[in-house]
């Protein structure tokens, strides 16, 4: 059992899982509490291990380890080591390569400008070719993730570039998602790929400026937010202040719309909208696509709250909160075993029976992954009396795995690639299933409908039209990029 499967509600176990978070912050006073603070409200986005990396003007300092946030950068006596003006922090849920301490980001090298620090959220596509290419070369890899092959390309960019140059020499030869967080002697420099694909935003304390995968990490330091980094935007933050460049051929942005519908934290806003607001649009979209007469809505707590109160508000039926969680079962309170796992559910959720009894409830959550919560909770809600159980899910169906820094089961594990919507309904235990439309989605995120000629968010795993090629996937299938290969896959 690992760290995720200790802390994450047992509702949470299917579901998608965004892989890492990225803080940054240069100037000001004890640069290293304000990345374990930043990190510590991105614990939500990676849980597996985590790392800080500061510089004090004279010498980088490092902490990683496996575990949580609280777990590693609570105590005084490593944040005191960690000495310095300037740090660079994440959190991590692996994507590629394991979970073993020196794939543990931030990855740090020392090249022939000196020092470099790397923390990054996204997944690059093509890095299994490049790290082949690289390692005929002559390269030796230390870390099997993905983010090291930018160090590496940064190595063997002339020397005669200067370091931004270099860095963006490097990403030029990657194709996939990312959002980066460097940290050198002299600079803080943040970056997104040309579609933008994963977030990143801009916040400032005082003198102090701060980088973040979401805003509810420089909002826990107090940092106003600023605005959001552009896709294929690279920010340089030094002594003399922040300069921005736009080195990429620019692209139309894909931004992450699952960020909207489960990644991101709601109290969060990206790309100029909240994601609480968004989530409960969702649900009143949602509500109005797929009505049904019924009693109560009842959110899957904790995700699907938001979109329950927007369907709520929009169907004009009441919010119960039909299923109540148990804030205070600690972590070492369950035993790694299958029986105390099995249990786990009860432990940490139960069905408000005094709610439930006799009702015809409308089940809200965010999405359906493989099924097997689902049929969980629908079993629970059954067996504390409710006369009907409706499920609506405020996400189009999830027929396609992620490639751009997500974790997705096999595409032969989720449920929807494999059944109908009335099949999943029968295995699920519901009287009725409903998904948002892809186009209702889109209407919740402000846009009259999905153009499909040119969609604005990245929505692959709704659509199967990926965005950015898919290099290493194509040449393990030995086939061409096409929407039908991906149709096909049955192995990720
Ligand atoms: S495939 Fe889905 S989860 Fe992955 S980046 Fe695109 S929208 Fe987000």
């Amino acid at each position: 059992m690992n760290a995720a499967d200790l802390t994450t509600s047992p509702f949470d176990d299917d579901k998608l899982r965004e892989e890492c978070g990225v803080f940054g912050v240069y100037g000001g006073q004890d640069a290293a509490a304000k990345a374990a603070l930043g990190l510590h409200a991105l614990q939500h986005r990676g849980q597996e291990a985590a790392g800080i990396v500061s510089f004090d003007g004279k010498q980088f300092y490092t902490h990683r380890a496996l575990g949580h946030i609280s777990d590693n950068f609570s105590s005084a006596s490593v944040i005191d080591r960690l000495k310095g003006y300037s740090a660079v922090g994440h959190t991590r849920y692996s994507t590629t390569g394991e979970t073993l301490l020196r794939n543990v980001q931030p990855l740090f090298a020392e090249l022939n400008f000196g020092g470099f620090a790397v923390a990054h959220n996204g997944n690059l596509t093509n890095a299994m070719k490049l790290r082949r290419d690289l390692i005929e070369m002559g390269s030796i890899f230390q870390a099997t993730s993905d983010t090291e092959v930018i160090i590496h390309l940064m190595a063997r960019s002339s020397r005669t570039r200067s370091l931004e140059e270099r860095l963006v020499d490097a990403l030029m030869q990657v194709e996939g998602a990312y959002s980066l967080i460097c940290l050198t002697k002299d600079s803080l420099l943040g970056v997104r790929d040309p579609l933008g694909v994963r977030p990143l935003v801009l916040g400032k304390l005082g003198d102090a400026f701060i980088l973040a995968s979401e805003t509810c990490a420089s909002d826990i330091i107090g940092a106003d937010y600023v605005r959001d980094i552009e896709p294929g935007e690279l920010v340089v933050i030094n002594s003399e202040g922040l300069r921005s460049a736009k080195p990429f051929k620019p692209q139309k942005e894909r931004f992450c719309v699952f960020e909207y519908i489960y990644f991101a934290r709601p109290d969060s806003v990206l790309e100029g909208r909240g994601v609480y607001e968004a989530r409960k649009r969702i649900g009143q979209e949602l509500a109005k696509e797929k009505p049904v007469d019924a009693d109560l809505v009842v959110p899957v707590p904790d995700s699907g709250v938001p979109a329950s109160i927007g369907y709520a508000a929009a169907s004009g039926i009441p919010f119960e909160l039909g299923i109540i969680r148990n804030h205070y079962v600690g972590r070492t309170f369950i035993e790694p075993s299958d029986h105390v796992r099995h249990l786990g559910v009860k432990l940490k959720h139960n069905a408000n029976q005094a709610i439930l009894k006799g009702k015809r409830v409308i089940l809200v959550d965010d999405s359906i992954v493989r099924g097997t919560t689902s049929k969980k909770i629908v079993s629970m809600v059954r067996d504390a009396g409710a006369r009907e159980v409706h499920m609506r899910i405020a996400s189009p169906p999830t027929t396609h795995s992620c490639y751009y820094g997500v974790d997705t089961p096999e595409r032969a594990q989720l449920l929807a690639a494999q059944h109908d919507v009335e099949a999943m309904a029968r295995l699920i235990g519901v009287d009725s299933l409903a998904f948002i439309s892809i186009d209702g989605l889109y209407r919740a995120m402000g846009e009259a409908k999905r153009d499909p000629a040119q969609p604005k968010f990245c929505d692959a795993c709704f659509t199967g039209e990926y965005p950015i090629s898919l290099t290493d996937m194509e040449e393990k299938q030995g086939r061409g990029h096409s929407k039908d290969l991906f149709a096909g896959l049955a192995e990720i």
